[in-house]
């Protein structure tokens, strides 16, 4: 089971992010709408004048008894030297940003993410789980796996 929640003001695209993890993954993954993680308040996250660190964020994601996995965020992520990611996946919990991604992008970040919680690894081809480097190319990439990563998965 995963849960998806995203911060307040981005609630309303969890049932389309629910919905394309259903297009992508059929039945390999269900998934449940969650409230925001407990203990991570929205100050929390300003007080990274803006930009929240990776770290903190999948820590705080994988601390606890709530099993959040994937959190959307409204806020640029960062990690060690790289700045403005557009998704980060830890030990079993994910991360999107919206503000890099934009809302619909943020849908295809969220899906490529999923894959990766799958075990999933980038892949060259036409495929969600190439990367994109920008939030263009997020919006232009196919919404679905390749054969090969569709393989790759259980059933
Ligand atoms: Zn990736
Ligand atoms: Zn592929």
């Amino acid at each position: 089971m995963l849960h998806i929640c995203a911060t307040p003001g981005l609630g309303w695209l969890l049932p389309q992010i629910q919905a394309r993890l259903a297009h992508v993954y059929g039945r390999r993954v269900s998934c449940m709408l969650d409230a925001q993680p407990k203990g991570i308040s929205p100050s929390a996250l300003d007080a990274y004048s803006g930009a929240a660190d990776v770290n903190t964020l999948l820590s705080a994601l994988s601390s606890g008894r709530q099993t959040v996995r994937l959190w959307v965020v409204d806020h640029h992520l960062s990690h060690g030297m790289h700045a403005n990611l557009g998704g980060v996946t830890g030990d079993g919990v994910a991360l999107v940003s919206a503000k890099w991604a934009g809302h619909e992008g943020a849908v295809s970040i969220a899906a490529h993410e999923v894959g990766h919680l799958l075990g999933l690894a980038h892949c060259r081809g036409v495929c969600l789980m190439h990367p994109v480097k920008t939030p263009a190319a997020a919006l232009r990439r196919t919404t679905r796996l390749c054969k090969s990563c569709v393989q790759q998965l259980s059933p």
